[in-house]
């Protein structure tokens, strides 16, 4: 089954390419953003482009995802944009001999840094002594200056490029402060003021990068090497130099270094880092295997199939770090209200001066705001949970999922694979007329060859148990939600439910197997009833638990869709307590979805990915079950669950909500926080030293809270 599905998914894939200009996508690196509002001037300055559809500029992964024409635009024009706008893209080559440089440069300005720091910290502890007057006027305001401007260049230079481009950033109102301070000739204020500007960047960057913590552990565990055969030698090769083909061999206790068929061996895998799942699995000649999962017992001799981040580990790290871009509402509105956020501050400082003709008060409202917290409470919270999440085996898209699955109260699950093991057996063979049970299951399994439908797999299964021969095809043609169509020694067979064979009465023999839940699977040869077959598939059996589980999380609509008979699903479905839909078509699944939508519900659809993904990518959240080795489902759904374990669909839910409270407080402190730092500054309360030291207390909060995520992800199981 598996490589028919991959062929009719990449046929799919080459016809979207045809019929649209070939857009690449360009994942560029960028440096020198130290705050929210850099991305959105990177982002500005490379939309601004002819050519460029879309782009997502990363903080934390300090890149930029660009879709673009190539025809119009391509990485020298982004290079150019992105340096007149005063950031830098390095030079792939570079990129990493740069960073170390920069990272030694960084290291020693944290040096001189701290040596700073102890001077000021002298000088905090002088002002509370009523020190500081006498050291202010100790040391001539020239070399008051020189610190100043030494220790906060990098905020300055920031400003000015700002201030180039016409735009307003939150340091840009800081400055004013501290210029403020400097003109009242308390330039020791403004040293301390400096001090904290730093402060707060640092702690803003250490912040986006502790919330990136968890994909970056992921990524750790990419394989970076492989033991390969060439010319009958093992050799050992850089991951980059292994090709599609290759045979790898894996000894025990090594990690498998790509996706790939075991040809030869045999040997107990552990995939935690892709499932999740502690339990390891057996592998043997024939099994898939991938990438990063650790092969503990046994030799392997694996071809490889997909290398990097082309393999199914490879896509997981892709899409959590892209999950970064994926913008909720919740997030959206924090972003424009941070916008609005520096005119109100400009504003109240302003009134401020102008009532209370007091500067020191107006540097205090300037320095108290911290407008970057707004644009980190939610990506942070975000990023901590769906990093968790990936480890754990739960593949969330994006932040804007995990929004609405907070918010859905209704859920619809796809029946067959998804809440049965879409295992069917074939329980009855029941010839009508002439044919003999064999000739008519041989037939079935014949016209069924290539059809990657569990349905189609039972019926090889059985005629393969009971010997029968299997026979090509001449032509073959797959109906969704129907059946199957071949064409076998020039007779057209149809294999499929009562759809294949509208106007014909089945005989009571038949119509038995079907009121006793089994699907049915009608043979016709040229139009006429040879037979049917009898099918009945087990449910999963964590469903029951998880079902009750979900309404006592007040999901109050769970509905089962599904394209079998009326009396299998309603069976499955009484069962359950929940609602049905039967004999649904494809389409007729994604038009139950919309219907629940125009009811203004939000809605979560779980499948399995194989012949329900236009009906995954309708709902608000799809979910796709057991998305391991399968790329239509991981394409399709909103979160796919790389283990079929029916208990992750309530943890999902518990993760979504409880993301979306800590992403709620995360904001409503931001909001007290400025809230009254702006009112005490603005009475002259708070001095602008303290101002400046309470700065990065939100980010600090938002961090501490942020992380909850972190630690209570390890408590639920
Ligand atoms: P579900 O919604 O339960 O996953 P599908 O949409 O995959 O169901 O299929 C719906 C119905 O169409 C099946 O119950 C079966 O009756 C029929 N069908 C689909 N594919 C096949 C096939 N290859 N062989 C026989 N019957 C099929
Ligand atoms: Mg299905």
């Amino acid at each position: 089954m598996g490589p028919d599905r991959h062929m009719s998914e990449t046929e799919r894939r080459t016809k979207q390419a045809t019929s649209q200009p070939a857009y690449q996508t360009l994942d560029v690196p960028i440096q020198g953003m130290d705050c929210v509002e850099c991305t959105r001037h990177v982002e500005r300055a490379i939309s601004d482009l002819a050519g460029v559809v879309s782009v997502e500029v990363l903080l934390g992964a300090e890149r930029a995802v660009v879709r673009l024409n190539p025809d119009q635009v391509g990485i020298s024009d982004l290079r150019v944009a992105v340096e007149n706008a005063g950031y830098r893209v390095p030079a792939p080559e570079t990129a990493l001999a740069e960073r170390s440089a920069a990272q030694y440069a960084r290291r020693i300005l944290t040096l001189l840094f701290g040596v700073f720091a102890i001077l000021i910290f002298v000088v905090v502890i002088g002002e509370w002594l009523g020190l500081l007057e006498s050291v202010s006027r100790l040391i001539p305001w020239q070399l008051g200056l020189t610190i100043i401007l030494l220790g906060g260049y990098p905020v300055f230079l920031n400003v000015l490029r700002a201030v180039r481009r016409k735009e307003v950033i939150a340091h840009t109102l800081m400055t004013v402060g501290v210029i403020a301070a400097v003109i009242v000739g308390e330039w020791a204020t403004a040293a301390v003021v400096v001090f904290f500007m730093r402060v707060g960047d640092f702690v803003e960057r250490y912040t986006s990068d502790r919330a990136r913590h968890a994909i970056r552990d992921l990524t750790a565990l990419s394989p970076q090497k492989a033991r390969i055969l060439r010319q009958g030698d093992e050799v050992e090769v850089p991951i980059e130099e292994v090709n599609v083909g290759d045979l790898v061999i894996v000894r025990p206790g090594e990690k498998i270094p790509v996706d790939g068929e075991v040809v030869a061996g045999q040997a107990t895998v552990d995939q935690a880092s892709i499932t999740g799942e502690s339990m390891p699995v057996e592998v043997e000649t024939g099994s898939q295997v991938y990438a990063a999962t650790i092969a503990t017992l046994g030799n392997l001799r694996i071809h490889t199939r997909r290398i990097g981040p082309a393999s199914t580990f490879g896509r997981v790290i892709k899409l959590v770090e892209e999950a970064e871009s994926r913008r909720g509402g919740v997030q959206r509105t924090a972003d424009r209200f941070s916008s609005y956020f520096l005119p109100l501050v400009a504003g109240i400082a302003a009134l401020t001066f102008l009532i209370g003709r007091d500067p020191l008060a107006t540097a205090a409202v300037l320095v108290v705001a911290c407008s970057c917290s707004f644009a980190l409470a939610t990506p942070i919270a975000m990023l901590a949970s769906i990093g968790a999440s990936a480890r754990r085996g739960l593949l969330i898209k994006g932040g804007k999922h995990l929004e609405s699955l907070a918010q859905a109260h209704t859920v619809l699950i796809d029946k067959t694979g998804t809440l049965t093991l879409g295992e069917p057996q074939i329980t009855d063979v029941i010839p009508l007329g002439e044919i003999s049970e064999d000739d008519l299951l041989s037939l079935a399994a014949s016209a069924e060859r290539y059809s990657e439908h569990p349905l189609a797999e039972a019926v090889r299964l059985a005629a393969f148990h009971r010997g029968c021969m299997i026979q090509e095809p001449e032509r073959f043609e797959a109906a969704p939600g129907i059946g199957v169509l071949a064409w076998i020694d020039s007779h057209e067979i149809k294999v499929g439910n009562r759809r294949s064979l509208p106007d014909t009465s089945l005989p009571a023999l038949v119509l038995e197997k079907e009121r006793q839940g089994k699907t049915l699977l009608l043979v016709t040869r040229d139009g006429e009833l040879l037979g049917a077959l009898a099918a009945a598939d087990t449910p999963r059996a964590d469903v029951p638990k998880a079902i009750s589980e979900l309404k006592r999380l007040g999901v109050d609509e769970l509905v089962l869709i599904s394209g079998d008979n009326r009396y299998a699903t309603a069976n499955l479905a009484h069962k359950l307590g929940v609602d049905f839909h039967a004999e649904l078509l494809p389409e007729d699944k994604i038009a139950i979805v919309r219907r629940y939508q125009d009811q203004g519900r939000t809605v979560v659809m779980i499948g399995d990915g194989v012949n329900d993904a236009p009906a995954l990518a309708q709902a608000d959240v799809g979910i796709a079950m057991g998305a391991v080795g399968s790329d239509v489902a991981i394409e399709a759904a909103h979160i796919a669950l790389m283990r079929e374990d029916w208990m992750h669909i309530p943890l999902l839910f518990r993760i979504a909500r409880r993301t979306m409270s800590v992403v709620k407080l995360n904001i409503g402190f931001t909001l007290i926080y400025n809230l009254v730092g702006l009112t005490l500054a603005a009475w002259g309360i708070l001095p602008p030293i303290l101002a400046a030291a309470a700065q990065s207390i939100p980010d600090l909060g938002i961090l501490a809270n942020s992380s909850r995520l972190l630690h209570q992800a390890k408590q639920d199981t």
